[in-house]
């Protein structure tokens, strides 16, 4: 063992100099079916009124609402894409359907249910009012109008959005490549049995998953040894491809602990301990995937990486706080972090020394409330805190902790 050479970063100046060395990845284009996910990058303005036409509502008559309480001679049909050339002028009407367009000369539609129909002519009641059961040209959106703002992520609705303003393909940022790697002479691949002293490789599926909920396109690297060599040939290769390295274990101070002397090596490591509970050892670097001299002169070969420490809840809790934001950022999310909701604390969450704590909690609703319960055991290798957690709750360095029954804001991975 030796001593750490590098300073503790607060955990709040920690995640900021992550975000600062962070870039916004560029841009392609894709087509409405490979859309759903993906983060806009450019604002959607509508090239057209939506609807285009005045259409109707319901099934019915097309009349003027002068007609009122009269009978009319009806002079045709207008259905939903088969539109009526004739003119509805005074004592006339025409058949509509819904989504019919509005002949010229009406200004309202009677709902068939209202009217008396008798051969070629129709009675509708009296007292109608213009602009009744029809959607007028424009009225869910203007020509011009700005539909969505680049940085929004596309679910169904803005999808369809899309589709109904005639654009085939949107043009969204770039997915992060992310190389993703676990470290340590312990591990052996989930499903092997584990001989003495092994343990089987659960961070890489982890983290794997908590990636591509991220957003990441995974490259998945498998395990190294504690042999620097082989780390470095891994690493090495793996960062052609990848915008961004993500490593579990080997981050600590022990003689086996390498990633850190390998990414000072490639690059710079800017964040080498955090006060943070669980994750002191979290690094964080820029490197460079060919060490060549003067390689480090051309920013656009950068790339980040992010030793994660080797306990399983440190590498996930990291993951939450450095990595998932900066992976939102590269992605052009105008959201980057977790939402945030005021919950009650149930328990007194206890401060731990000059440390943040992300302590994990669940939630349940009690009235308008939701109220927090600690997890348990708050130890880094007991993955049990994080399964089923609802959210995370920052105790602030000190010894005041956090009393039970104040209301502090959590970070919200799922709601109960
Ligand atoms: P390290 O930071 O490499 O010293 O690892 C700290 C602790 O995390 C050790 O108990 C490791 O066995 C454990 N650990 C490291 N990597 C993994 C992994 N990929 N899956 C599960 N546990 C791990
Ligand atoms: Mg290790």
């Amino acid at each position: 063992m030796r001593a750490s050479a590098y300073p503790l970063v607060d955990a709040a100046e920690a995640a900021a100099l992550v975000l600062q060395h962070t870039p916004v990845l560029g841009t392609e284009t894709v087509a409405l079916a490979d859309a759903y996910g993906r983060v806009l990058a450019e604002d959607l303005v509508a090239s057209s009124a939506l609807p285009p036409h005045a259409a109707s509502a319901v099934d019915g008559y097309a009349v003027r609402a002068a007609d009122a309480g009269r009978t009319l001679r009806v002079v045709g049909e207008s259905a939903a894409g088969r539109p009526l050339s004739a003119r509805v002028d005074a004592g006339t009407a025409a058949r509509i359907l819904t989504g019919g367009v509005v002949p010229e000369g009406a200004d309202t539609i009677v709902m068939v249910e209202d009217t008396r129909v008798d051969g070629e002519s129709v009675a509708v009641p009296a007292g109608l009012k213009a602009g009744t059961n029809l959607h007028r040209p424009g009225s869910d959106l203007r020509a011009g109008e700005r539909v969505m703002q680049a940085g929004t992520q596309l679910g169904p609705a803005e999808i369809g959005l899309a589709a109904a303003l005639g654009a085939p393909r949107l043009q969204v940022h770039r997915r992060p490549a992310v190389a993703l790697m676990s470290t340590g002479d312990e591990l052996v691949e989930v499903g092997e049995t584990p001989g003495p002293g092994q343990i089987p490789d659960s961070n890489r599926w982890a983290l794997l998953a908590a990636l591509r909920e991220a957003g990441a396109e995974v490259r998945l690297l498998g395990i190294a040894p504690d042999r620097a060599e082989d780390l470095r040939t891994l690493v090495t290769g793996a960062l052609h491809q990848a915008d961004a390295l993500v490593t579990s274990g080997g981050v600590s101070v022990g003689t086996h602990d390498l990633v850190k002397p390998l990414l000072e090596s490639l690059g710079t490591v800017h964040i080498g301990r955090v006060k943070l509970k669980p994750g002191k050892p979290f690094t964080f670097a820029t490197v460079f995937p060919s060490p060549a001299p003067g390689a480090q002169g051309k920013g656009e070969d950068k790339r980040l990486a992010f030793g994660l420490p080797g306990f399983p809840v440190s590498s996930l809790v990291t993951f939450e706080v450095f990595v998932r934001p900066a992976l939102r950022k590269m992605q052009g999310f105008a959201q980057v972090q977790r939402p945030s909701l005021p919950v009650r604390l149930g328990f007194h969450a206890q401060a731990v020394g000059d440390r943040t704590e992300y302590h994990r909690v669940t939630l349940r609703r009690e009235g308008a409330e939701l109220v927090a319960t600690s997890t348990g055991s708050q130890s880094s290798s007991r993955l049990m805190s994080l399964a089923g957690a609802h959210a995370l709750v920052r105790v602030p360095p000190g010894d005041q902790g956090l009393s039970a029954g104040s209301v502090v804001e959590a970070l919200i991975l799922a709601l109960p």
